[in-house]
């Protein structure tokens, strides 16, 4: 009976901590699929902004939109990722503090789509410093350079990004942005030259292939046709339905102008080569040895890298040893010569991006020279947007590593928002009983602790002399974590462990859930071998994407697995809201004819005539010593979720 619901049963609440059984997962979950629902993607758990991926564009990102949450309070208007940027961004003019704005969730969930809306927003609503407009395109503009050459389709996600990405935006004393600096992390380089079935490359080689002009693919020794390169078919799926490379090539090609690429030629032609290297083929030549079959892809390679194409030939078949002082050059058997091969495209393509990088940085870079007023007065929010916790099938070193760093960065936001909190209450002489939460460190020691962690261990193995092999690390590793509880191969495997592990594998029960990895390639992968002649080169299920749809099973488990239902108990233990006494008197007092128009005593006392004259109970708040903390804002701020529909 619709008519009888109210707004609250329809919608449910916009804060957790405002849900009554809030212990109960099952109605975390029934709250977010009635917002769902109405539209309505955006939940808080106190300044924790709960997202879920809506996989259809919504009507909720206009200017008007970003317009409404400029200046506005947290709990007075529906929860949007522009009231988290615009409270972000008054923190760091307020108090004078940088600021960071973290992104976390599974692969597919959303991150980098949040972290672009966080983007747009400041680069709409900020004021523009002078001669700074240009800043607020290349800001924009970086995001689908670097997305077309770091990000690929995955299983999770057509536009999975494959590295980690931290960006500075800088401001000046009037708030507005004037300079940029982006770190980029790891990039998943082995990507370059193979592909898991229904994955691609990175998307810049389809979109050069698809929407190059004929006479640069001419010029460039390419084909319009992605089955022709071996580099590209490894996860038979040149073409996806959800994405138009020749769209996204102009704009590509657009971006990279504005980010002062006015030559991209050499870029362009690194891209070309990586694709003429996976082409290059090895045979037997008359004498038995080890021989380059593919003339053409050389001369090509030789052209668009700048290097003489009878040393590259002898770089590609030999390699050049150091033993007793002497130098000597060995053949390379036809295995060592497709994986120097390999590791060659991926070390070009792993360079062409850490330049393109440099090149973003050096348009963002905040230039004294011609704008130096706010010498000394500027702060930074910083955005961090990495590739999200992914589990496959078959999980190999790379695996290993995202779900380190988002073990890391689950670590990081354990600290944050349960550390903070606590401090808080300590700050203002509230009373506060910890609540108990999983802390993950047990885990990210189990990885990098000195001497004893997974990483130091494969370090130590790579570096050992003899014939360390993937299997000997495996082996260690028993040794070592053997009896660590997060830690399961298949000789230390028991009842506890759901999932097998096989005799190659070792299993980590991560904060996420439990993943196995494959040893294979462990070892070459953390070396990331060249070979010493090529270095020597100067060469500068498809399950996780059906639109507007509640999938309750993917939404339990990142429920559970992002501690949420435990950063709920925290909050709901705690205090929801908090307003200095000043701030929170000048804004009410209009509510209450006792503090209208000026209250003239000391401003606890009149923020406590308030919350009396409006019904709050004893234990509802509590004032601390410059703040008033109030569990549950139910009635001073009832919201308008409507906004968001
Ligand atoms: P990964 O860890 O693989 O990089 P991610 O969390 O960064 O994943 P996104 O690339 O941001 O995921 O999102 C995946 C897709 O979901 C987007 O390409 C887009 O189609 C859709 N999507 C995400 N957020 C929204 C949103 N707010 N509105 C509409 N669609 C969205
Ligand atoms: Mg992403």
């Amino acid at each position: 009976m619709e008519s009888t619901l109210t707004a609250r049963d329809r919608v449910g609440v916009q804060d957790f901590v405002l849900l009554e059984n809030y212990t109960s997962e099952a109605a975390f979950i029934e709250n977010l699929r009635r917002r769902f629902g109405e539209n309505l993607i955006y939940t808080y758990i106190g300044s924790v902004l709960v997202s879920v991926n809506p996989n259809k564009d919504l009507e909720i990102y206009s200017k008007a939109h970003m317009e409404r949450y400029r200046g506005v309070s947290f709990y007075e208007i529906s929860p949007h990722i522009y009231a988290v940027s615009d409270n972000t961004y008054r923190a760091m003019r307020t108090e004078r503090r940088d600021q960071c704005i973290l992104i976390s969730g599974e692969s597919g969930a959303g991150k980098t789509e949040a972290s672009k809306k966080i983007l747009q927003y400041y680069a709409t609503t900020c004021p523009v410093a002078d001669r700074m407009s240009t800043l607020r395109d290349c800001l924009l503009q970086s995001n689908p350079v670097l997305e077309a050459f770091g990000n690929a389709k995955t299983l999770h996600n057509d536009n999975s990004s494959r590295f980690g990405k931290y960006m500075d935006v800088q401001f000046d004393f009037r708030g507005a942005p004037i300079g940029g600096h982006i770190l980029n992390y790891l990039l998943e380089k082995s990507r370059v030259v193979h592909q898991n079935h229904g994955e691609r490359n990175f998307h810049i080689f389809y979109q050069l292939l698809e929407g190059g002009e004929q006479d640069l693919l001419s010029k460039l020794g390419l084909e319009r046709n992605a089955q022709k390169y071996q580099y590209l078919v490894k996860g038979c799926c040149p073409r996806v339905s959800s994405i138009n490379d020749k769209n996204d090539w102009r704009t590509v090609r657009k971006a990279l102008t504005v980010i002062g690429f006015h030559e991209d030629e050499d870029l362009l032609n690194i891209i070309a080569s990586v694709l003429h290297l996976g082409n290059t083929q090895f045979g037997e030549g008359k004498n038995g040895e080890n021989q380059i079959t593919t003339e053409p892809q050389l001369k090509y390679l030789s052209k668009l890298l700048g290097v003489d194409g009878a040393a590259l030939r002898e770089a590609l078949t030999h390699k050049k040893i150091t033993a007793k002082g002497e130098e000597m050059i060995s053949p390379l058997s036809f295995e060592q010569a497709v994986a120097a091969r390999d590791a060659l495209a991926k070390a070009v393509y792993g360079r062409a991006f850490t330049w393109l990088v440099v090149k973003i940085n050096q348009s963002l870079a905040f230039k004294d020279d011609v704008y130096n007023s706010s010498k000394g007065s500027s702060s930074v929010i910083g955005l961090l947007d990495i590739y999200g916790f992914e589990v496959f099938q078959h999980n190999s070193f790379e695996q290993f590593c995202i779900n380190y760093c988002n073990e890391k960065l689950q670590q990081l936001f354990i600290e944050l928002t349960l550390k903070s909190e606590q401090e808080e209450y300590e700050a203002e002489g509230i009373t506060w009983e910890p609540v108990k939460y999983f802390d993950n460190k047990i885990i990210c020691d189990l990885v990098e602790e000195k001497h004893k962690g997974l990483i130091s261990i494969l370090d130590e193995e790579c570096l050992r002399p003899g014939e360390p092999s993937d299997i000997s690390f495996l082996e260690k590793l028993e040794d070592t974590l053997g009896g660590h509880a997060h830690f399961v191969t298949h000789k230390l495997a028991n009842a506890k462990t759901r999932k097998a592990v096989s005799r190659e594998e070792f299993k980590l029960i991560h904060y996420a859930g439990e993943v196995n990895y494959s040893v294979n390639g462990f070892l070459d992968k953390n070396k990331d071998l060249l070979y010493r002649n090529l270095k020597e080169f100067d060469m500068s299920p498809l399950c996780n994407h059906t639109p507007w749809r509640f999938d309750e099973a993917l939404v339990r488990h990142q429920v559970k697995y992002l501690g949420l239902m435990e950063n709920l108990r925290v909050r709901r233990a705690g205090f929801a809201y908090r307003r200095h006494y000043e701030t929170f008197l000048q804004r009410y007092k209009s509510l209450c004819p006792g503090t209208w128009p000026n209250w003239q005593g000391r401003l606890a006392d009149g923020v406590a005539t308030l919350v009396q004259h409006l019904g709050y109970k004893p234990e509802e708040y509590k004032l601390g010593k410059t703040k008033i903390f109030i569990r549950f804002p139910k009635t001073l701020f009832s919201t308008e979720d409507s906004l968001e529909a």
